[in-house]
């Protein structure tokens, strides 16, 4: 098999998914990633000292490719179920794409701000200037709205079989209470009844995250996220703080020991492709990520990193088999 130098942008599922098929087959890849850690939507936070998954908060299967994947994360520990229908990263979401990356060339806290093409293949910008290259084929792993920039001047096909593409923000309020306070834990995941709100989780529910307070994590439906896109965070911690009091029929006596907010600006898929990567072949520019093709996955709406681990594993696949 020919041997070529991949540059991925963006270290979320897709990114990693589309790493880890290149270099099982061979290839040399790196991946750039602008957070401090991999996992993009799958992200952690810390605070207080525990951890609260701010973004995707379970993982379901709809295809058999996926549903093997996660037995196979399952077998290794890096994921774990209570059910067999719904899996959670171990420790916690970012866990697993902790282990994902575990043996990829990671470039961290490197924002790619431009692409060049010179004769001897594509060169990757940082935001410092700094150039890495020489690449013979780039994947955008990002969402479509950080990707387009980035290829705008490379490729008019994929500008325009992406434009299509969209993504809607979600606002999301993580917060922590003493433990005998709240709801009862049965009561306590996707239990949302406003149409502010579009789920509550308790995290504690969660394999491996019992601990002697309560996590929630609350997240806003779009809508309202869109109406209230540039209040502060405060501002949106107060306020769907109080939404949930209302949903879950509390009176909290004390303040929350933690009340924060987090803005998601690409949070879920609003309009998806239907296709599982593009390519601009003469170029060698790729694209993939959740977008492609979440809505076309027989899930709710929530259920959409399958379609992002998909949708780097295959473009993946079809890359290796373009080597051989
Ligand atoms: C609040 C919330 C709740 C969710 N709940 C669920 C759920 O319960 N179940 C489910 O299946 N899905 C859920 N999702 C969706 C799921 O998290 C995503 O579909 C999936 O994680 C997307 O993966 P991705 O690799 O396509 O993109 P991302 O995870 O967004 O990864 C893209 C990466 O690219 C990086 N990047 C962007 N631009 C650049 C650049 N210029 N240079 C370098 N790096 C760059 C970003 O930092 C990011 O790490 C949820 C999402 C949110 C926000």
């Amino acid at each position: 098999m020919k041997k070529i130098n991949h540059a991925i942008i963006g270290a979320g599922l897709a990114g990693l998914a589309c790493a880890n098929r290149l270099q099982a087959a061979g290839q040399s890849v790196e991946v750039f990633e602008k957070a401090r850690g991999a996992g993009g939507r799958l992200s952690s936070r810390h605070r207080l000292n525990t951890t609260f998954d701010l973004g995707c908060q379970q993982l379901n299967a709809a295809t058999p490719e996926f549903s093997q994947a996660l037995q196979l994360w399952q077998k290794k520990s890096w994921v774990a179920s209570h059910d067999q229908q719904t899996f959670y990263g171990l420790p916690r979401m970012s866990g697993l794409t902790r282990q994902l990356s575990k043996h990829l060339t990671l470039h961290l806290s490197t924002r790619i701000v431009g692409l060049h093409k010179k004769a001897t293949g594509w060169w990757l910008e940082d935001e410092q200037g700094q150039q890495f290259g020489p690449y013979q084929q780039v994947t955008l792993a990002t969402p479509v709205a950080q990707a387009l920039p980035l290829i705008a001047n490379h490729s008019a096909g994929l500008n325009q079989q992406l434009a299509p593409a969209e993504h809607s923000p979600c606002w999301v309020a993580y917060f922590v209470l003493p433990d005998k306070l709240a709801v009862a834990r049965s009561d306590a995941a996707n239990n949302a009844h406003s149409s502010h709100l579009r789920r509550w989780t308790l995290l504690n529910t969660k394999p491996a995250q019992q601990e002697n307070v309560q996590k929630w994590v609350v997240e806003a439906s779009v809508e309202w996220s869109k109406k209230h896109q540039d209040l502060t965070s405060q501002q949106v911690a107060q306020k769907l703080f109080a939404l949930w009091c209302n949903d879950a029929a509390l009176t909290i006596p004390k303040p929350p020991l933690l009340l924060e907010a987090h803005r998601w600006l690409y949070a879920f898929t609003a309009q998806s492709l239907g296709v599982a990567y593009l390519q601009d072949l003469t170029k060698g520019l790729n694209v993939c990520g959740d977008y492609c093709l979440a809505n076309h996955l027989n899930h709710p709406l929530s259920y959409q990193a399958e379609a992002a681990w998909l949708s780097g594993d295959k473009l993946g696949q079809q890359l290796t088999k373009a080597m051989q």
